[in-house]
């Protein structure tokens, strides 16, 4: 199934072909930040159609991980995840027509926050609004 997604302003449009019909919540503390659902594609089953190039690269802690995201409008788009470097997650909420695919999907969940060697990102303590 070959599906098409972009950024929000459009800068930045791709191509993929899922792995399966599955997408992953993870409760690492930038999937967390990002609020990204991850579909994945393997090598080759992933392309940016638009933009090429465009998207800017994060990377935190280990700095294997690559998070893209496009430089207007601030949307993840993909990363190549510390545990598939080659592979694609795809930030499923950045489909075209993203709430009619979703019901279909198996959803599951990934518990990265114990992954991270680093552990959870610590909360600074703040201050109540006034
Ligand atoms: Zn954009």
């Amino acid at each position: 199934m070959l599906l098409e997604g972009g950024c929000h302003c459009g800068k930045i449009r791709y191509q993929l072909v899922p792995e399966t019909p599955k997408v992953v919540e993870c409760n690492c503390s930038i999937c967390t930040k990002k609020g990204a659902l991850h579909l994945r594609a393997q090598e080759g089953s992933f392309k940016v159609t638009q933009g090429d190039g465009e998207a800017r690269l994060y990377q935190a802690g280990t700095k294997i991980a690559k998070h893209f995201f496009c430089p207007q409008c601030g949307t993840h788009i993909f990363a190549n995840p510390k545990r598939a470097p080659l592979a694609f997650n795809v930030n499923a909420k950045t489909l075209d027509r993203f709430w009619e695919l979703l019901p279909q999907w198996e959803k599951t969940y990934f518990d990265g926050r114990s992954w991270e060697p680093e552990g959870p990102v610590p909360v600074p303590s703040s201050t109540p609004f006034r």
